[in-house]
């Protein structure tokens, strides 16, 4: 059988205990097993604190960058086999593993763009300088500094390659060396991505170590100068947050939690509208995409009372034709979820769900005798005003039609109950009902994505995160940001205000010529 190995302190090593299994998510077929007891995470905290580190803070955030280039490229030329590794470890449909490999590969690709204007600086000025005297001869500048510390990631387990890629390309370009812990269940995968990536030899020793299996007692030595940068459920999320001596030291903490993303249907849009195509698309699509496994995938569809009936059987419609299968089968249009405890969750979340809604199509009773494949199910609520539609994430190819009043107060209403979500889409041609409800949406939303007529064709689709816009959201989804741009590598780096003469601050630490901020 084969191991699932770890890459600490120079060495793929796998650990001692007893090993978990990694099974094929569609016929239930063991494919490897993965535990990590024994290996030293002390020891690779230190490695990459005293090798890693130095070694990329020697570099300049231009030569970094071009560090990024070519993992990206080391990446894609294992595409075709980790596409094939995906459909066969993670239940992913050809499409789907392409979405999780090529968004990897393009994220780091962005970032190796980011990070190119930055030239040939070991620090990033953050605005401008300011006067802080009587007169300019007492000055102050803003400078972004990396730490000198180490970056754990721990990723959840249902973006294997992009979710590693994502954290990754902003230390890198940061200049702080990263240990990655991807989810378990999909580890066999991450093992794929990391040996790619470690074994292309581009990366200086110890920027990159790899744990597969159990965090074990790895946030028992993070210190000060260290971040914790995590990806999951909020109810993992929040365990770790209050880990002590992450709270002891003030370690960084950046959290993406779960999210009850909502799609909103505006009272104008009619059915002939491209807005409308444009709604059933990207809801199904999100319902059925990585079998719902996506953080952002619309959980909560938001349709005037009056035309409920209308929308839920247009969504019916074309849900039909995305049938859940083997994810080897070319014909596949909906993947497995990705677990025996993936499937138990989503059947408790349905069942709990089902008690205020009625289940208009799919539902637990499309469940396999074998494998963890579920058909796409669409609830109609009968309460909407029912906390679980707000609060319990089924993270499945599953949501829920809400009717609203049609009223932009309500929309904000009801879209602000998730409490605090990644990404929310407006669907409407109304631009005072739309900013409306935008305002209202925002500081609740991480992201706001709006669909228009105008921009149907256009656009990319609201469960997609993007490398130049933020992904993370306030409250539930837990309260981080990543992403962004440059603004991906601000948790990485130290701000410091540098005060003393103009002449030496402003000539050693100003922008100069160089494109500033982070
Ligand atoms: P999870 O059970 O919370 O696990 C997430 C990660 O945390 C895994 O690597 C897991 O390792 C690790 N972990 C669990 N307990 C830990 C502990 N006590 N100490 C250290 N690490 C620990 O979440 P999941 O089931 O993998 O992922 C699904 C969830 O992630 C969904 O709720 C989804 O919404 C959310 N998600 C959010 C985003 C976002 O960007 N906001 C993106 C993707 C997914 P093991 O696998 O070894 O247990």
């Amino acid at each position: 059988m084969k191991r699932i190995e770890s890459y600490l302190v120079g060495r793929w090593a796998a650990g001692t205990g007893k090993p978990e299994l990694v099974v094929n998510p569609f016929t239930e077929e063991p494919l490897a097993e993965v535990n990590a007891d024994g290996l030293d995470r002390a020891a690779a905290v230190r490695h990459a604190r005293e090798v890693g580190g130095p070694a990329l803070r020697q570099l300049t955030f231009g030569a970094r960058a071009e560090l990024l280039k070519a993992l990206a490229a080391a990446l894609y030329e294992q595409r075709e086999a980790l596409i094939d590794l995906s459909i066969q470890a993670a239940g992913t449909t050809r499409g789907d593993a392409k979405f999780d490999i090529d968004g990897a590969t393009g994220t780091l690709a962005a970032y190796a763009g980011f990070g190119k204007q930055l030239g040939d600086r070991r620090f990033l000025c953050d605005g401008p300088g300011i006067q802080l005297g009587r007169t300019p001869r007492f000055w102050g500048q803003h400078v972004l500094v990396p730490r000198p510390g180490v970056a754990v990631h721990i990723n959840a387990f249902n973006f294997p390659a992009w979710g590693m890629a994502e954290k990754l390309a902003c230390s890198v370009l940061a200049g702080v060396p990263a240990i990655e812990k991807p989810g378990t269940p999909t580890a066999l995968v991450a093992e794929a991505v990391a040996r790619a990536l470690i074994d292309s030899g581009i990366l200086p020793e110890g920027a990159l170590q790899f744990l597969a299996g159990s965090a074990g007692d790895l946030l028992d030595h993070m210190g000060p100068m260290d971040l914790l940068a995590f990806t999951g459920s909020a109810a993992t999320g929040a365990k770790l947050r209050a880990h002590p001596n992450l709270v002891a030291n003030n370690v960084r903490v950046n959290i993406e939690a779960d999210s009850l993303n909502c799609a909103i249907l505006a009272p104008d849009v009619e059915s002939t509208s491209d807005a409308y195509d444009e709604f059933l698309s990207n809801v199904v699509q999100d319902m059925t995409q990585k079998a719902g496994q996506k953080c952002t995938a619309v959980r909560r569809i938001l349709v005037p009372a009056a035309r409920v009936e209308e929308v839920a059987g247009h969504l019916i419609e074309v849900l039909k034709r995305h049938r859940s299968g083997d994810p080897a089968n070319t014909d596949t249009r909906v993947g497995t979820l990705t677990s025996a405890a993936q499937l138990r969750d989503v059947r408790a979340g349905l069942e709990r769900l089902a008690e205020a809604a009625h289940v208009r199509c799919g539902g637990i009773d499309t469940v396999r005798s074998k494998g963890f494949g579920i058909e796409p199910t669409l609830l109609v609520a009968i309460n909407p005003e029912a906390d679980d539609f707000h609060q319990l994430e089924v993270f499945g190819p599953v949501a829920s039609v809400l009717p609203y009043d049609g009223s932009a107060a309500e929309a904000v209403r009801l879209a602000n109950r998730g409490g605090g979500s990644l990404v929310a889409s407006v669907y409407s041609n109304d631009g005072p009902w739309t900013e409306e409800v935008v305002l209202g949406i925002a500081p609740w939303h991480g992201r706001v994505w709006i669909g228009s007529d105008r921009v149907k064709g256009q656009a990319t689709a609201p469960g997609l995160v993007l490398p130049h816009t933020i992904h993370g959201g306030p409250g539930r989804a837990g309260g981080g940001e990543e992403l962004g741009g440059l603004r991906g590598l601000a948790p990485y780096l130290q701000r410091t205000a540098v005060q003393g003469f103009q002449g030496f601050v402003a000539k050693a630490f100003g922008a100069g010529d160089a494109p500033a901020q982070a």
